[in-house]
């Protein structure tokens, strides 16, 4: 008995290792098709430099709908389609103004997402700075009829610098309410930046609170906050104007992009890879997210050149409005549902197009166990992806799995220091995309894919 044991075990070693070997092998070609005929990166010039920016809602923003459905249909997949949303529309208006009244010293700022406009003569106030919205509450009285300046730096001690811009951003969000409810005319938020020296503003989503008066809000570089700091210590009583003309300009129809390529064996479930379409109104939206949209695409499509066949369903989506409403990840995720749709594991690339490092998680324990012993060696030493850990499955997955809890979901990971120095500016253009980092970062979506294919099936629940 022992003996067979013995020898089941090492005919089970041999299959094991012989399967790894192929897994390595597929690798191989996977890295060498994206590097020697990958087209993330023409394809990413096409859609910054020949479309741009696109934010939600925008003729710009269904442009590159129309052109991804266009590449999508150039390329093999059994079914391509537009799946209808419909976004608000914001749009920023003529460019933001500000300075300090008494030295006429400029500042770079920019309005926030969603934000109201000022008076159209702009709006002259005292400014009141804090680094915390809860330090308000010291001024009581003192903060009606001001503008709230919340100062508060990056911290640079944080490598992952995610979690330095997650510290953070609800004070951006949460800011023009709490400041309107104390009486306060104006929001002034420093930028979300891990450049010190960056006198670029960056925008990002902000909201309102039903009951509550809507007050402009507008980020400020880190470089103005700085000086307006500065200057607040030599004068507090100084004022500073801003003007600036943003405003929601109704629902606007539109799409979210997807396409089908058709499992062999179990077509009924399915593996969805993708990330959002859409961008802020500034720069092309390179790195957020056209790298993301251009990459998983690139993935599938290197792939298809391998000849490869697919046991699931593999569905490309490219999600609308994800940056200021989420509308297209919530309605991927409705009509999904109301088709009772079995989705067994989702990709998501929305982190910027840097060295790929590797993917956050969420599983169950087993599974991501599974996935550490299984899979991570293949991409580690090779490849210098090594990062397999739980983690957030990223914002248009997280929107649509709230109806689809047990979905396996992996979000996409590249290097983290340069991204939140771009992030949401006019710095986010074609020119800020490595080629040889993007089609490094496609072959690991596309190696991760081909694993997911083979193997969802062996995974523990
Ligand atoms: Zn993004």
């Amino acid at each position: 008995m022992k003996k067979i044991c013995l020898s089941l075990f090492a005919v089970c070693c041999i299959i094991g290792s012989s399967k790894a070997q192929q897994d390595a092998g597929m690798m191989d070609q996977i890295y060498r098709t994206s590097f020697e005929e990958g087209l993330a990166y023409d394809n990413l010039r096409y859609l910054t430099k020949d479309i741009g920016n696109r934010i939600a809602g925008s003729t710009k923003a269904e442009e590159a709908v129309i052109w991804s459905k266009g590449l999508m249909e150039a390329m093999p997949f059994d079914k391509v389609y537009l799946q209808d949303v419909e976004v608000p529309f914001w749009d920023r208006g003529k460019k933001e103004e500000a300075y300090i009244e008494s030295s006429k010293t400029s500042l770079k700022v920019l309005a926030l997402g969603g934000s109201v406009s000022t008076p159209k003569e702009g709006i002259s106030a005292e400014v009141i700075e804090v680094e915390f919205l809860a330090d308000l509450k010291k001024y009581g009285d003192a903060v009606r009829g001001k503008i709230v300046f919340v100062n508060k730096p990056w911290d640079e001690s944080m490598v992952e610098t995610g979690v330095a811009y997650g510290l953070n951003s609800s004070q951006r969000s949460r800011g023009p309410a709490e400041v309107a409810k104390l009486g306060g005319i104006a929001y002034l938020f420093r930028s979300l930046s891990s450049s010190p020296d960056d006198d670029y503003p960056h925008t990002g989503g902000t909201r309102y609170v039903e009951g509550i008066d809507s007050i402009p809000a507008l980020a400020i570089s880190a470089k103005s906050a700085q000086r307006l700091s500065e200057e607040l210590k030599k004068n507090a009583h100084l004022k500073v104007f801003l003007k600036n003309e943003s405003a929601w300009k109704g629902i606007v129809k539109t799409h979210n992009v997807i396409a089908e390529w058709k499992g062999s064996e179990k077509p009924e479930e399915i593996i969805t890879i993708g990330g959002h379409i859409d961008s802020w109104d500034l720069g092309e939206g390179a790195h957020d997210n056209g790298t993301g949209t251009m990459g998983t695409l690139d993935a599938i499509r290197t792939l298809m050149r391998l000849g490869y066949k697919p046991k699931h369903t593999i569905r490309l989506v490219f999600y609308m409005n994800e940056e200021n409403g989420v509308q297209g990840s919530l309605k991927y995720g409705e009509i999904a549902k109301s088709k009772g749709e079995q989705i067994v594991a989702a990709i998501e690339s929305d982190a910027g197009g840097f060295s790929p490092r590797g993917f956050d998680i969420k599983s169950s324990a087993e599974a991501l166990h599974w996935i550490q012993t299984q899979w991570k060696p293949l991409f580690e030493e090779k490849f210098w992806v090594s990062r397999f850990l739980q983690g957030s499955p990223g914002v248009d997955s997280g929107i649509w799995g709230q109806y689809f809890p047990n979905t396996v979901m992996f979000n996409f990971r590249p290097d983290p220091h340069r991204y939140f120095d771009i992030h949401h500016t006019e710095k986010d253009v074609f020119e800020a995309v490595d080629r040889r980092e993007l089609q490094s970062g496609v072959a690991a979506l596309a190696s991760l894919l081909y694993l997911v294919d083979q193997q969802i099936n062996q995974m523990p629940k």
